[in-house]
């Protein structure tokens, strides 16, 4: 078994205050990996005093200062990817060669793309009425990060870079069931002699040690990725303490294929777009809606692709699907299956782990076949709760005005994709889906200095780019007369 995974406050490594612990399971093998903290309010507390103690130091450095440890963090982290990679898998049961392609790699360019954005960083000004107007931007201060399962360490560093940036301090929480590159990370500040309490994490269950930190009075800001339902928690709790809150949350994203589609062409995109990560990214389509002319031959194509995806043990370097998160996970999942077939629904091809077996895996890893669920009407319940697992369900509408209401029949907006011969015809056709990101023609092509967040339940605020500069900034304004 690994050494224990243990809290990082004030630049030491420490067990919880009261010495409780939770295992971390590897949910490919049901083994268990190590121990970490099962960390309590008295943890958060340690963790945020370590904060705003260290608050003032490390406002007070330059932004030139901040650039160059984002940049040293980026590098060192690069030096060693492939013990990232290693580790995600291991912690999430994703192909190592999907971690090491998605999560160390964005990863390490989360903390470079920040550093180069704070050396674009120019001063805002207002000249009026004799006066000019200088937009200052100051540290939020001590900020709470709290991160799910699915991509732990991209999205962890997708906010510590900008909250770094901007001269805030961090208690950072990660999901309870991938600690392994938090704590990765927390040993890469400490072996660079980052300044000791500026980057603080606490681990432990969401409703203990992540409500503990939504809840603290001193900590100023909340930036949230997770489910939509623990979102409503969060914001119930933060919202009343006019706390800034960004809350990134879920989907239950529409792949749209319109009737010009050239079928051959996009079929190993939307394969992509319906099962990476095992089906549990949240931008990932999971609602397949094709025209009616072209439905018959896309389903075939659709199902011959999905049916050559190898699913399998994640350390293998052919993997192209691992595990999903945990065996509780399998279960859920699989009892949408369950509520697909019941409600009418016909599997085009995978199914339950009972109904098709994943072979050559370990019997306690928590493994299901890509599944494909046809016949459902677009507003069953199968189609439009987020299931977050490798199952997709495909509907057809007769014209693009069906299709746009179909589209967006959820309570979700996170992301979709437009699939067509015609990018202007795409473009247009996008405008009218509620959702936060359209991609046409392509999916999961992420430039940084995007918007990137959900409209209805999937989130409140955007993050990247200036955005996160926004988030992690408080704007003040100062006006100077001149004469
Ligand atoms: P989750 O909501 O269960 O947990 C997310 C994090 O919140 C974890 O660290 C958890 O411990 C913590 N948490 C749980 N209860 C809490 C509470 N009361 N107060 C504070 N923190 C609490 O989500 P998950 O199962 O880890 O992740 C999957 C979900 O995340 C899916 O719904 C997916 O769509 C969503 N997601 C959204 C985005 C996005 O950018 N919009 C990205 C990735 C994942």
């Amino acid at each position: 078994m690994m050494g224990p995974v243990l809290n990082y406050i004030n630049g030491e490594f420490v067990e919880a205050i009261d010495g409780a612990t939770i295992d971390d399971i590897n949910p490919a093998t049901g083994e268990t990996i190590t121990t970490i903290p099962r960390s309590q309010a008295e943890d958060v507390d340690a963790a945020t005093n370590a904060a705003l103690a260290a608050q003032a130091s490390w406002a007070a450095t330059t932004l030139e200062e901040r650039i160059s440890w984002l940049y040293r963090i980026a590098n060192a982290l690069d030096a060693q990817s492939e013990e990232i990679a290693l580790l995600e898998s291991t912690d999430t049961g994703k192909p190592v060669s999907l971690a090491r392609r998605v999560d160390a790699a964005r990863s390490v360019e989360n903390f470079r793309f920040f550093a180069q954005m704070g050396e674009q960083l120019q001063p805002t000004t207002f000249e009026d009425h004799g006066a000019i107007n200088h937009v200052h931007r100051s540290p939020v201060g001590c900020v709470g990060l709290i991160t799910p399962w699915n991509l732990p360490l991209y999205l962890l560093s997708w906010k510590v870079a900008p909250a770094l940036l901007m001269g805030n301090t961090i208690v950072a929480k990660p999901s309870e069931m991938t600690p392994l590159t938090a704590k990765f990370l927390a040993k890469t500040l400490h072996a660079l002699n980052f300044p000791a309490g500026v980057f603080n994490l606490v681990h432990g269950y969401g409703h203990e040690v992540g409500q503990a930190i939504v809840e603290h009075p001193h900590i100023r800001g909340i930036s949230f990725t997770g489910g939509t339902a623990t979102g409503k928690v969060v914001a119930a709790t933060a919202a009343p303490m006019f706390k800034k809150l960004s809350l990134e949350l879920g989907g239950k994203n529409a792949t749209i294929v319109l009737d010009d589609a050239p079928l051959e062409n996009i079929m190993d995109d939307v394969v992509r777009a319906s099962f990476t990560n095992s089906g549990q990214v949240c931008l990932c389509g999971s609602r397949i809606l094709v025209h009616a002319s072209i439905a018959e031959q896309f389903k075939a194509d659709f199902v011959q692709a999905v049916q050559r995806l190898k699913v399998g043990d994640p350390s293998d370097e052919t993997t192209q699907m691992g595990s999903v998160i945990s065996r509780d996970h399998q279960a859920k999942v699989e009892s949408f299956i369950a509520l697909g077939i019941e409600e009418g629904g016909r599997l085009l091809t995978g199914g339950t782990a009972d109904q098709c077996p994943v072979q050559h895996v370990s019997p306690a890893g928590a493994f299901l076949h890509p599944t494909v669920i046809d016949g459902l009407s677009a507003t069953s319940r199968t189609a439009t709760e987020e299931i977050f697992g490798p199952v997709v369900t495909v509907h057809t509408f007769n014209d693009e005005d069906e299709a746009v209401q179909m589209a967006n029949a959820t309570a979700y907006g996170l992301a979709g994709s437009v699939w067509t011969a015609d990018p202007e015809r795409g473009h247009a056709f996008a405008k009218r889906i509620e959702t936060g990101i359209v991609w046409v023609n392509t999916w999961l092509n992420r430039d940084l200095r995007t918007p990137f967040g959900g409209v209805k339940q999937s989130g409140v605020g955007r993050e990247g780019g200036m955005w996160s500069i926004g988030f992690f900034s408080e704007l003040t304004n100062i006006c100077v007369q001149q004469s």
